[in-house]
């Protein structure tokens, strides 16, 4: 019977040390391995040179370190790239790379699948399946990094200074919107956070990672206590209880009131907002009295409102508000004073952009 081997990627530098002494050898050994994987990204235990190659051996017996591999990806005319990554059990999850001018956006998945059940969301079409692991979620930024050959970003700060700067040099966001709702998941998430954040590892900062969450009101308050706070993002997407009912069945659950609560005590930094996410559907959720509420709710909060126009999906006759309805809506807040962006969708044309991510939706092909 072949003994089950310890899954490497996912544990931090201390795990790392401790299971280092475990197996007898020095635990200092765990840091060497640490940085070779998150700063070197050298993914095979055999080529991590800093080991004496007796110690790889023996790691390579008890071992293994397996990183999300993209099975397939596709390119966007925009030039976002959609990878499906195949996980180590057959899972399948699917992430976003999404370059902008100012920075390269990350977009990965929490769960497999999703249990939420939001009814212009394509994810909600697939149920849950299992949460991620630390390490799979980790996994997706260093595969997609390598993907991208984008240097990790204190190497890339430091190409920057000397000016040898190659093109692709941009500070790195992320943002926890792919699929799954990651407060159902926060264990597993608020450890890949850690590692995410790390300086002495991927290196990105807590101010440019963000959580989305179709608002789980006690788990933002528990998120509120991890050992790393990302930004928070809110998708609250209609301003009654009977409209967001319909929309977001967590609303029975967690009315908007109690929502709206958690959120006001939620700790912000200095010159931090919360972002509120809000698709507009034709006619159900888009008329000014919504905007006109949409302020009144946010009143108390440091907030801005990312207005998505609904993205194709779940073909239930909900229609995108007209772009006039949409900067209309837009106006309305501003003449208020609250912040409002329209998000353009990215990466639409291979069902990459918000709510369609659905590995099944359509046969993948390979682009390149
Ligand atoms: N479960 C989390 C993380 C997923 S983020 C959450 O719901 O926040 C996905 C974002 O895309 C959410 O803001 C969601 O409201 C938005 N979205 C989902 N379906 C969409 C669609 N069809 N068009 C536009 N945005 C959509």
């Amino acid at each position: 019977m072949e003994v089950q081997r310890r899954e490497l990627l996912g544990l931090t530098s201390s795990d790392l040390c401790q299971l280092l002494e475990s197996l007898g050898e020095k635990p200092f050994h765990g840091k060497q391995i640490y940085y070779s994987i998150y700063k070197l990204r050298q993914f095979q235990i055999g080529e991590m040179t800093e080991l004496s190659r007796a110690l790889r051996g023996k790691l390579q017996q008890c071992s293994r370190l397996t990183l999300p591999q993209p099975s397939l990806s596709q390119l966007s005319v925009d030039g976002t790239r959609k990878y499906l990554f195949e996980l180590a059990d057959g899972k399948r999850i699917e992430s976003v790379f999404i370059p902008e001018e100012q920075r390269n956006t990350l977009c990965i998945s929490t769960q497999v699948g999703c249990p939420m059940d939001c009814k212009f969301c394509l994810t909600a079409l697939i149920g849950l399946a299992r949460n991620l692991t630390a390490g799979e979620i980790a996994g997706q930024v260093l595969s997609i990094l390598k993907d991208q050959q984008e240097p990790l970003p204190e190497i890339a700060a430091k190409a920057k200074r000397s000016q040898n700067r190659r093109g692709s040099a941009k500070p790195v966001n992320i943002v926890l919107m792919g699929m799954g709702e990651p407060l159902l998941n926060l264990e597993n998430v608020s450890r890949a956070l850690v590692l995410m954040a790390d300086p002495g590892g991927i290196g990105i900062p807590p101010h440019r990672i963000t959580l989305s969450t179709v608002g789980l009101a006690p788990k933002i308050l528990d998120l509120a206590k991890a050992p790393v706070v990302p930004n928070l993002a809110i998708s609250l997407s209609a301003t009654t209880d009977d409209v967001r009912d319909q929309l977001m069945p967590v609303n029975r659950k967690y009315p908007i009131h109690d929502l709206i609560q958690a959120c006001e005590q939620f700790p912000l930094r200095p010159r931090q907002r919360l972002t509120f996410e809000y698709v507009l559907i034709d006619s159900i959720n888009d008329l000014d009295q919504d905007a006109r509420r949409l302020v009144r709710l946010l009143s108390r909060l440091r907030a801005k409102v990312n207005l998505l126009p609904l993205n194709p999906g779940q073909g239930n006759g909900m229609r995108p508000s007209s772009p006039e309805r949409v900067r209309r809506f837009q106006e309305i807040l501003a003449s208020k004073g609250l912040a409002a962006y329209i998000r353009r969708p990215r990466g639409a044309d291979i069902f990459a952009a918000c709510g369609q991510l659905h590995h099944a939706q359509q046969p993948l092909q390979m682009v390149h």
